[in-house]
């Protein structure tokens, strides 16, 4: 089917991760059916979802009775954390339990309202469609963020973001510099310390300077791990990295030729760079007008645009959204919405 024989559904998804299949586990649930009532599309080619991406070795922060949707349980212990390749076909797994079938390869590039009427125009790279709801759940980590200064970095190794990371083989033998102390750099920091020498740069402060210290207990930013997890506190994966040999430095602030320029003054010269400075969203295919109006504090996914919904985005939803338990909630509060309008 071509998206234009999507025309008239009730709800167009976009995007088909947890967030997008919340919505459409509780659309089905509310009576709908899927393909004749809603549809869902993605603009990944080769029907991969974001957990494809992800560095196998990555462990999530979440256990697996949080890391669940559409009431379809992840197997086994409930208090395990499972590894993005198993995420990745348990979404498989639940969008078959839904019975839809998510039309890969389009990618939306705006929504806009039609007439007077309660219709929206989906406009996307295959063509527009008209629908009565657009559900926005394209992520709220979807694109790699780095610092202005990023691309005049020079070095001998590589220079890479967290998002592109897989493997130790990928970083040259010899020492690496990963500049971001959340949950990528710390996680990426404990992987590559059995192989490299590595340097953790966080923007917290150091209590002795020295590049040995950890920083203060309990400032580094650890979000999903410090909402979600049961397991030990960040601080103690702090100490678990400095026990396997990671220096800390101050944050980063800037580059001068192949050096690393940091907030107290020091500066490195590293071989490799990692940059797990975070991701930006999704939504920049929303209009300019729903994006700025989400400092509203609208009620949960709703916007500026009547029929227009945001999944699985904290700027939209609530602090939560962008987790397994937050889209799910997001998903439940959209589904009532879209039933109750015309
Ligand atoms: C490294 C990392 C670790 C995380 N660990 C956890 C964890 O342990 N526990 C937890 O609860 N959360 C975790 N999260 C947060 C969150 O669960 C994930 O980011 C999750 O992938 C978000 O799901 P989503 O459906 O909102 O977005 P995504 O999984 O990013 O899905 C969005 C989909 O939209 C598609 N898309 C994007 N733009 C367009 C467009 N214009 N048109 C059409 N399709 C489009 C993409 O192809 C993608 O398939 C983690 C996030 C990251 C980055």
């Amino acid at each position: 089917m071509t998206i234009l024989g999507l025309s008239h559904r009730r709800a167009i998804i976009v995007g088909a991760g947890q967030a997008g299949l919340a919505v459409a586990s509780a659309l089905r649930t509310a009576g709908l059916a899927p393909q004749r009532d809603f549809a869902i599309i993605d603009a990944n080619p080769r029907g991969e979802r974001s957990w494809a991406s992800r560095a196998d070795s990555m462990q999530l922060l979440t256990d697996a009775q949080h890391s669940a949707i559409g009431g379809v349980p992840l197997p086994s212990d409930p208090a395990r954390r499972p590894y993005p390749p198993e995420m990745e076909r348990y979404l498989t797994a639940v969008e078959t339990s839904i019975g839809v079938a998510t039309m890969w390869g389009i990618r939306a590039t705006g929504v806009e309202h039609r007439g007077t009427g309660s219709t929206l125009l989906l406009r996307t790279a295959e063509g527009a469609v008209q629908t009565r709801n657009v559900v926005c759940a394209t992520g709220f980590a979807s694109r790699p963020s780095l610092p202005a200064w990023a691309s005049e970095l020079i070095v001998p190794g590589v220079i890479l973001h967290s998002a592109d990371y897989r493997l130790s083989r990928q970083i040259p033998q010899g020492d690496v510099l990963i500049i971001g102390g959340g949950d990528s750099g710390t996680q990426v920091a404990g992987e590559l310390a059995h192989s490299h020498v590595v340097t953790l740069s966080t923007r917290s402060r150091h209590r002795h300077g020295g590049r040995t210290a950890l920083p203060p207990r309990g400032t580094v930013r650890s979000s999903w791990f410090r909402r979600q997890s049961p397991t030990p506190a960040s601080d103690e994966r702090l100490d678990k990295l400095l026990r396997s040999g990671v220096t800390f430095a101050p944050g980063s602030i800037g580059v001068d030729g192949q050096d690393v320029l940091f907030a107290d003054g020091t500066r490195v010269k590293p071989q490799s760079v990692i940059f797990a400075t975070g991701y930006l969203p999704g939504d920049q295919w929303l209009p300019q007008s729903v994006r700025d109006g989400a400092h509203r504090r609208l009620r949960r996914g709703m916007t500026t645009m009547p029929g227009l919904f945001v999944a699985g985005h904290p700027r939209h939803g609530r602090h939560r959204s962008d987790t397994f338990i937050g889209a799910q909630r997001d998903a439940s509060a959209i589904v009532r919405r879209i039933m109750n309008r015309p």
